[in-house]
This record gives C-alpha cells, structure tokens and sequence, in this order.
C-alpha cells in the first residue's frame, strides 16, 4: 500500500531522513519508536505530503507523490492523520469538526456526513458529546474526537504521531484502545510512539529511527527482546 524508496531529506544543510526505504502491504500495523530528533515525524509526514522529499520515490496505493498537486490532493484521502496536539478547531462543535471535511472536500451532503460522524463517535466511545465543543472536553476525549474526524474521510491509511503524548496517564489508555480496535479493524497504521507495551501488543511490525535511517526493523519480539542493533539496545535499555 505504501512504498518509500530511498529518501532523502534535508532542511538547509541538516540531512533528517538518509535512504529511509520502507514497503507497507495493506492492513499492517507499523510502530515507530526512536529518540527525540531522529526524524520519526518528517517521515511520516512524508507520506501524505505534509513534507517534501529531495529525493527518493513514495507511492501511496499507487499514486506517485511527484510533486503534481492532483497526486497529493489523492494521496492525502487515503491518509488520516492524528497528532500529538489534537489540532481541533475550537469554535466548531465536535459534530463540526468531523463532518466539516467530509461536506467541504468529500462533497457529502449534510445529513450524510452527520450520520457517520455519530457513527464514528459511537465507535470511540463519545456518541453523547457531539454537541459539545473541543473545549468542554477532557484531552483524552479530543485524541478520540481527532482520530473520528480523520476516520470520517473513511482513509485506507492513518498516520499518528505520538497521539498520547499529551495526555495525563490516566487518558492514554482510553486513546490507545480505539487504537486497538482500529488495528485489529484491518486498518493500516502508522503509529509513532513511547508507548512500549502497546507496540508489543499490537505491532506486526517495530521500526527503529535513529539519526534519520532505519536502524532496525522487526516483530515487535524481535527488536524488544533481540536487538541486533546496538544502538536499539541504548535506546531500549533508556525507556523500557
Ligand atoms: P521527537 O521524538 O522529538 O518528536 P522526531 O524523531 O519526530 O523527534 P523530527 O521532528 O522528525 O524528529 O525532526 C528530525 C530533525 O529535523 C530534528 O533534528 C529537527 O530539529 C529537524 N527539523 C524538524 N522540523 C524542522 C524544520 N521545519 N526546519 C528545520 N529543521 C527541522
Ligand atoms: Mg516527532
């Protein structure tokens, strides 16, 4: 589903991403850890085009991200995306947020955006706080509310960076199960996170960032408990 062929990127002179080659079939389930400035969030905001690439090839479903605006516009509907902050527009209700996208860019009537958009929030679990806005909610409820609205342009992708983050301890698990359920929906994922347990829950397969190159890639029992890389095994022995 997703092919990256040597890519490189730099910011001026700053090389972030050196010969970054990745294939994900579809329905995987790809974690992403590393330490900080290693280049985890340039790459995957490469995959929908939130950053150019210098060199290199990707291809989305098998659209080429050349730098055609008609190719991003395609790839970017087969990418949701979850951040850390959740990126909410403040002065929309949360019914809003998800269906605004859908009508504006999907081209659905109302009523139809409207009724997946409390499909949605039905299947993360806050059906009953459509009306409300960001605000009124509690963190852990707008991670949900932002995966619902990337899953509202019903994507064949989703990228998150570090979703949990932000959150207070007691928040994360509540974000990491719909996480869950998406990963075991068949839904491909990109996931960058800390959250060690959950890759080993729910990874197919851990990749390894440092210094902008692929260290090491592997099953999540793999990289954990084998690590071929020394450099893994500095990261692993610092956070687990
Ligand atoms: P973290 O775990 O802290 O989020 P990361 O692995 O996601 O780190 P990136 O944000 O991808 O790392 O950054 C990779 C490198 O690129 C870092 O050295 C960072 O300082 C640099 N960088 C990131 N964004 C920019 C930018 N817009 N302009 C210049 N340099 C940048
Ligand atoms: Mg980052």
């Amino acid at each position: 589903l997703i092919r990256c062929r040597d890519i490189q990127k730099w910011y001026g002179s700053h090389h972030v991403l050196k010969n970054v080659s990745l294939d994900v079939e579809a329905g995987e389930v790809i974690v992403i850890i590393g330490p900080s400035g290693s280049g985890k969030s340039t790459f995957i905001r490469t995959i929908n085009a939130l950053e150019e690439i210098q060199e290199g090839m990707i291809t989305v479903d098998g659209i080429n991200m050349s730098h055609d605006i008609a190719n991003i516009e395609a790839i970017r509907m087969e990418t949701g995306m979850v951040f850390q902050q959740f990126n909410l527009f403040p002065h929309m209700t949360i019914v809003e947020n998800i269906t605004l996208a859908p009508i504006w860019v999907r081209k659905w009537p109302k009523e139809k955006a409207v009724k997946i958009a409390l499909e949605l929030l039905e299947r993360v679990g806050i059906h009953d706080q459509a009306g409300k806005y960001p605000g009124q909610l509690s963190g852990g409820q707008q991670q949900r509310v932002a995966i619902a609205r990337a899953l509202a342009m019903q994507p064949k992708i989703m990228l998150f960076d570090e979703p949990t983050s932000a959150l207070d301890p007691e928040m994360i698990k509540e974000v990491l199960d719909v996480m869950k359920t998406l990963a075991k929906s068949g839904m491909t994922l990109l996931i960058v996170t800390h959250e060690m347990n959950f890759a080993r829950e729910v990874a197919d397969r851990v990749i390894f960032f440092d210094g902008g190159e692929i260290i090491e890639t592997g099953t999540p029992q793999q990289v954990f408990e084998q690590p071929r890389s020394e450099r893994t095994k500095q990261f692993l022995s610092k956070i687990i």
